[in-house]
């Protein structure tokens, strides 16, 4: 397994410098070589392996998405098949193809209580773009054109295109983008540990942000407000699991408002946090669920928007009274991708993967607090089920944080890469991820805290 001899030329470097756009990346930088560029030639369980044959423990999934793990033979014979009986076929105007149709009653059987339909896109941002406009369509279609606006959080992540991109509350998203754009707007992130106030439980900062949320909403009308979107883990914006509390107090005003809420579970759904959606492990009750990811595990590209009963009642009605939906994607539900989410949930099933990810996650969890919350550079551990991340600071006890300039996170995550454990460098902050494939060990959890402390020990003793 994952012999891959290099290739004879390094033909591949130059095109790759030359050719290929790279998203999230330097682009001056990779263009002139200035930084390493990694071409990853296969992969297997937990490990990928690159060109040059260097093996790592991929703790990240990929991007918090390969929740079987690498290399299931299950799912690219499921693709196979389906590639060679039914390669496509649209699903316009009631059109399908039998994985969909299955696919989308395999995803309301496991979806939280009260879930109807699912809407199939490619990616997380399409399904959060289909999302606003289900909003908005509703809200028309109700006879109350002004309640537009969706209130998002800063640090939250929902995707990088126009509106979704406006979702997301991380500026290194917006900058130069001339984003957010109107009419989202976006309220504090429920990230207890850089908290203003001190002296605050974490009851009373979670009571916090609900007010927040309710001045927000008092402030510009509730009736010109429309939705509230959420991560039940704040993810690319820190890995933050939420106070204690958040969650109900943030439903009561949504509630007392008529907002309906969206929860973005691309990363928390299907098993990440040890339930099989965050919206049951933390008693959200969402009107519009955002799946991607850990549907298909990255198999292949596949998003959906669950609708709620209530949604689609009204949904139905706009229809009645207006005609078909404008909405869709020439690869909306693309068989290919729905052969490949059936055989994916059911190794999620067959593996016990949900399990796997409240125990094993428990433990990784505990070790990674065990083996550095006392370090001088450590700000906090923190996690759920098999999402982690390791806070770096400059002083513990006066809670200094480090100059972005320094990229103590990015050093450390190379450290680590040094180590053969890949975690990634959160955009904002100097955070530490992780979230493995949801099939880890007891075994591999343990060489990923070992790693994470040798890389924490060598980059705080090179800062002095
Ligand atoms: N929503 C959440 C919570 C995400 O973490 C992501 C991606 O990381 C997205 C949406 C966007 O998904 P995609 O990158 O597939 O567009």
């Amino acid at each position: 397994m994952l012999d891959h001899p290099a290739p004879a030329s390094n033909e591949l470097d130059s095109w790759d410098r030359d050719h290929f756009f790279h998203p999230s990346t330097h682009m001056g930088q990779h263009a002139r070589g200035e930084t390493p560029n990694r071409i990853i030639t296969g992969a297997e369980g937990v490990y990928i392996v690159d060109r040059e044959g260097r093996r790592s423990l991929d703790a990240f999934g990929g991007l918090y998405c390969v929740n079987v793990g690498y290399g299931r033979k299950k799912i690219t014979d499921a693709i196979a098949e389906q590639a060679s009986k039914l390669a496509y076929y649209h699903a316009y105007a009631g059109h399908g193809s039998e994985p969909s149709i299955r696919l989308a009653r395999m995803v309301i059987e496991r979806a939280p209580a009260g879930m109807s339909r699912v809407f199939f896109g490619l990616s997380g941002s399409d399904a959060n773009e289909t999302n606003i406009k289900l909003v908005w369509y509703i809200n028309n279609v109700l006879g109350r054109p002004q309640k537009k606006k969706i209130i998002s959080r800063w640090r939250g992540y929902h995707g990088s295109g126009v509106m979704t991109g406006s979702l997301t509350g991380l500026a290194g998203f917006h900058n130069l983008f001339d984003l957010p754009r109107a009419p989202i707007l976006h309220t504090e992130a429920p990230y207890y540990f850089r908290r203003e106030d001190r002296s605050m439980s974490e009851e009373q900062f979670s009571q916090h942000c609900a007010d927040k949320l309710e001045e927000m909403i008092l402030t510009e009308g509730p009736d010109t407000i429309a939705a509230f979107i959420g991560e039940p883990v704040l993810g690319t914006g820190g890995i933050v699991p939420p106070p204690a509390g958040y969650w109900p107090k943030i439903q009561a005003v949504l509630k007392k408002h008529d907002i309906l809420l969206i929860a973005d579970e691309v990363v928390t759904g299907f098993g990440r946090l040890g339930s099989m959606f965050g919206s049951d492990h933390y008693g959200i009750e969402p009107d519009l669920i955002t799946i991607a990811k850990g549907l298909t595990s990255a198999y292949a590209p596949l998003s959906g928007v669950i609708v709620s009963e209530k949604v689609w009642r009204v949904l139905e009605q706009g229809s009645d009274e207006f005609g078909p939906i404008g909405h869709g994607w020439t690869y909306s539900s693309h068989p290919l991708c729905t052969a490949a989410g059936i055989a994916n949930l059911e190794l999620v099933d067959e593996l016990d993967l949900v399990a796997n990810a409240r125990e094993t996650g428990a433990y990784f969890n505990a070790a990674l607090k065990d083996a550095l919350s006392g370090h001088r550079h450590v700000g906090e551990v923190r996690g759920e089920g098999l999402l982690a991340a390791v806070e770096l600071v400059r002083d513990r006890d006066d809670r200094r944080f480090f100059e972005t300039s320094e990229k103590i996170g990015p050093r450390i995550a190379a450290a680590l890469l040094e180590r053969g454990v890949i975690a990634r460098a959160m955009p904002q902050g100097d955070i530490l991820g992780f979230a493995p494939p949801l099939c880890l060990t007891r075994e591999e959890a343990d060489i990923v805290v070992d790693a994470t402390r040798g890389a924490v020990e060598a980059v705080s003793a090179a800062i002095g």
